[in-house]
């Protein structure tokens, strides 16, 4: 239940006046857990998570056809056949009759008691054996077609959906209304004032669930077991991902709860990708070669499309399906309308039964009292804007991302009476929070030189305001990109953006020959976009290098340099305040700093400059700006530098935080690295270099790849130079020597580590993203919520006291932001104006268009 307890923080922030009813179904489910756990202490089999595809699959067909594993326990076999060991080909036709009169029995015996006994039957078999078992009634069965049984699970099994199959919908998954334009709700609430009017109801109630931005899904159960699960396709078929679900923790194969036992059932949910598995996947992806999903609701889909995640599951594929996590929203049943109701009467039971089931609710939920007459009023319409707008307000310190507000009936029974119009029900309605989407046109697509000297094609647009912000540029990522999007410059493209991520085109709304409104047939097909063969900037030749395309010029590439530059400057590097990227062309272009070295002699060089020449007279500086900068980089150099600070600043390929705390580690001291570089420009293969290189690769974490990466950065003279120049300008601190061989544990370097980190409320000086990495830095882990492994809570301004109290009662340490702090030896918050920072984008990815919750009724 400790998932997304932040949900459930928001939702008393939201301000909910009524009594929360999704806080009770939390506590009926947790008094519900310790039972089912030790259920499944007595029947683990049945429990168990994912049963083997194969058996489950052929039981689940079995029962969906009223079969062997429904009813009472079936007779059970005598007498194996005597010649049940005989190869098939060997076998009469009377002997092939017989055994598979005994096959049939068997394999319906062992059907109930995996499914129905309580874990004590004395001759339950193994998996292997059942599977074996079946092989041999199929084997037989393809020898002797004639013999076959009507009641084979072989026909059943056949007639089964295939993984990547088309499942038609037990009853239609709608789509709900959407609220967007003003207006659109006060019509929704006036309409159902009239309509319960109608059915002569005064008093109502209405449920609040987030709406997530994932992918709608059908999961089919019998007896409680996952029979099926089905996207939503067209709303009358989708697609059949069964397979897939093996790997989605949040999806249980057996429902918990004698309830679920009783009947067909059907779930309807959304998959959806936590924000933080969405950034870590799209970093993997980018390493792999691929273009990032750019949105979570892409990247589900993009998931479920590979079924075989199992083959691949260290790769980018099988790590976001892995991620998913599911979320149930609505049950139907295969009953008449009477039993069905009083299985879940209204949404609230509805969603206490679903938890009891075993499903993670959705959060945070909030449930409204209101009456016909207040649909009228205006009374409940201001009421739900304010809440849909407090939930907005928290929108980006959800872990999911949340695209608005599902605002439902409560009474089942009132959805029935009132029902549905051809495409939506009558008794919901998605209000939408506004869009950080925006249409423009494509008026260029130029390239960006990356620090490594990657080409990245940037889209040049005119400009829009999406989200209040205007937006000229947005990254296309990759050649591959573009060409997946098929944009030429003229299209009219659609972008979103949201917090701090890149603007991204997302796809091509309108072509430029369409939008001409000439004949597209007659016009000859622009070539498509292609990277150039040169940089540029600095003209070097462009090298491909498997999927991306790297100048060739190094720190000759001014673009490079400049990269390089703000890298060196960043927080996580030598942290040089005071100089924002706009600065940092400056002294670049003008000839005043052109490697690290000129930045940190930059006082030196202010001091001696002539008069006019000073920082101070630059346009845009001032006497103050050029202080602050010269003052901030004699800080830096005055005080004690971390050794893995440099290490990371020098920015060579591969080496990222971490593994530059590694490669400190390892060599303890500039000085050895410096030894080591030169030992490696001899080569790697014999000699010290060798030696060096053996070293190195002894430590969990480094490979060939990054020891080739180190050789080559020592193959350049001009990096020994600044190697040296920065041993003199710094203070690097000497680490432990060899010997604490990538002992990345250390508490020097880890202060945190085994600690875990959750945070609830508002932080004054740091975002919630920066506090993250800050505590990851030094070792700990951050869950994307708050769950039970949490060893200390954050709690800031806003955090709700009554969650705060629950956590600290389990033992949980509990901190404020300035206990924090000064766990993270951080200073008070001090204020600090452009300093060039690598942001890249861990946390907010917009929302995006429909896939609205879907919602049924009883069939
Ligand atoms: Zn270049």
């Amino acid at each position: 239940m400790g998932r997304r307890r932040l949900g459930r923080a928001a939702l008393a922030l939201a301000g909910a006046s009524l009594a929360s009813l999704a806080l009770a179904g939390a506590a009926a489910a947790a008094m519900l857990r310790p039972a089912a756990a030790l259920l499944a202490s007595h029947a683990p089999r049945r429990l168990m998570p994912s049963p083997p595809v194969s058996r489950f699959r052929a039981w689940a067909l079995a029962a969906a056809v009223g079969g062997p594993a429904d009813g009472p326990l079936p007779p059970r076999p005598q007498h194996h056949p005597p010649h049940g060991n005989q190869p098939t080909e060997d076998l009469r036709s009377s002997e092939a009759a017989e055994e598979l009169a005994w096959l049939s029995l068997k394999l319906a015996y062992h059907d109930w008691i995996y499914y129905n006994g309580d874990g004590t039957e004395e001759d339950s078999i193994s998996d292997a054996e059942f599977d074996r078992l079946e092989q041999r009634q199929r084997a037989i069965e393809e020898r002797f077609p004639a013999l076959r049984l009507e009641d084979s699970r072989s026909l059943r099994v056949g007639s089964s959906p295939t993984p990547g199959s088309t499942v038609t919908h037990r009853s239609p998954m709608k789509s709900l209304d959407n609220a967007i334009k003003p207006g659109d709700l006060e019509n929704f609430l006036s309409r159902l004032g009239r309509l319960l009017s109608a059915e002569d109801t005064e008093e109502f109630r209405l449920v609040s669930e987030p709406k997530l931005d994932g992918m709608s899904l059908s999961l089919t159960y019998e007896h409680g077991q996952l029979l099926r699960a089905a996207t939503r396709g067209d709303g009358t078929r989708g697609d059949d991902v069964t397979e897939a679900m093996h790997a989605i923790r949040t999806i249980p194969w057996s429902l918990q709860g004698e309830r679920s036992r009783e009947q067909v059932l059907e779930v309807r949910g959304e998959l959806y990708l936590p924000r933080r598995a969405l950034g870590s996947l799209n970093a993997a992806r980018e390493r792999e070669g691929l273009a990032p999903f750019a949105n979570p609701r892409n990247a589900v889909a993009g998931a479920i499309r590979r079924q075989g995640a199992s083959e691949d599951t260290a790769s980018a594929a099988g790590q976001a399906l892995r991620s998913l996590e599911f979320v149930a929203y609505d049950v139907a049943v295969d009953a008449p309308i009477g039993a069905a109701l009083s299985l879940a009467p209204t949404q609230t039971a509805c969603q206490q039964m679903l938890e009891e089931w075993g499903f993670p609710p959705p959060e945070p939920t909030v449930s409204f009292l209101a009456t016909t007459a207040a649909t009228e009023t205006g009374d409940l319409l201001a009421q739900l804007e304010e809440h849909v707008k407090g939930l907005e307000s928290l929108r980006g310190d959800l872990p999911f991302e949340m695209d608005g507000v599902v605002l439902k009936l409560d009474d089942r029974r009132l959805q029935q009476q009132i029902g549905a119009t051809a495409r939506a029900p009558r008794w919901a309605i998605a209000v939408k929070f506004p869009s950080e989407k925006a249409t423009t046109r494509l008026t260029d697509i130029q390239v960006s030189i990356g620090r490594t000297g990657a080409l990245t094609p940037v889209a040049i647009l005119e400009p829009v305001s999406v989200g209040g912000v205007t937006v000229q540029r947005a990254t296309l990522h990759n050649e591959e990109f573009l060409a997946a999007l098929g944009l030429s410059v003229g299209d009219k493209v659609l972008i979103q953006r949201a917090g701090d991520v890149i603007p991204q085109v997302l796809e091509r709304v309108e072509s430029a020959q369409s939008s001409d409104g000439a004949d597209r047939g007659s016009l000859p097909q622009s070539p498509p976009w292609a990277m150039p063969s040169e940089c540029p900037v600095c003209h070097s030749p462009v090298q491909r290098l498997d999927r991306r395309h790297i100048c060739t010029g190094g720190l000759y590439c001014p673009a490079q340099a400049l990269e390089g530059l703000a890298h060196f400057a960043s927080r996580r590097a030598l942290d040089i305040e005071g100089l924002g990227r706009g600065r940092l062309e400056q002294l670049y272009t003008r000839g005043r700093v052109r490697d690290p070295a000129d930045l940190l002699r930059l006082p030196e060089t202010e001091a001696a400059a002539a008069k006019g020449a000073s920082l101070a007279d630059w346009e845009g500086w001032g006497v103050r700006s050029a202080g602050n900068l010269v003052e901030s980089i004699k800080a830096v150099r005055g005080r004690p530098m971390e050794l893995r600070r440099v290490l990371y600043g020098f920015g060579i390929p591969l080496v990222g935080h971490s593994t530059a705390g590694l490669l400190a580690a390892h060599f303890g001291s500039l000085q050895r690295f410096r030894e080591g570089l030169e030992a490696l420009r001899d080569g790697v293969e014999e000699g010290r270099g060798r030696a060096v290189a053996d070293r190195l690769l002894e430590i969990d974490g480094v490979g060939m790849a990054l020891v080739d990466a180190l050789a080559a950065f020592a193959g350049n003279t001009s990096n020994l130079e600044l190697v040296d120049a920065l041993a003199v300008l710094l203070s690097v601190t000497e680490e432990a020597p060899e010997g604490r061989l990538g002992v990345v544990e250390d508490q020097n370097q880890n202060p945190l580590a085994g600690l875990v980190f959750g945070f609830t409320g508002g932080l004054e000086s740091l975002t919630r993203a920066e506090a993250q990495r800050l505590v990851e830095e030094r070792g700990a882990r951050v869950p994307a919520s708050v769950t039970k492994t949490v060893t200390h809570l954050v709690a800031g301004s806003g955090a709700v006291e009554s969650k705060v109290a629950k956590v600290r009662d389990r033992g949980v340490a509990v901190l404020d932001e300035a206990e924090f702090l000064r766990l993270l030896d951080l200073d008070p918050p001090k204020e600090v104006d452009g300093r060039a920072e690598d942001r890249h984008g861990d946390g907010v990815f917009p929302g995006s268009e429909a896939s609205s919750s879907s919602s049924s009724s009883s069939p």
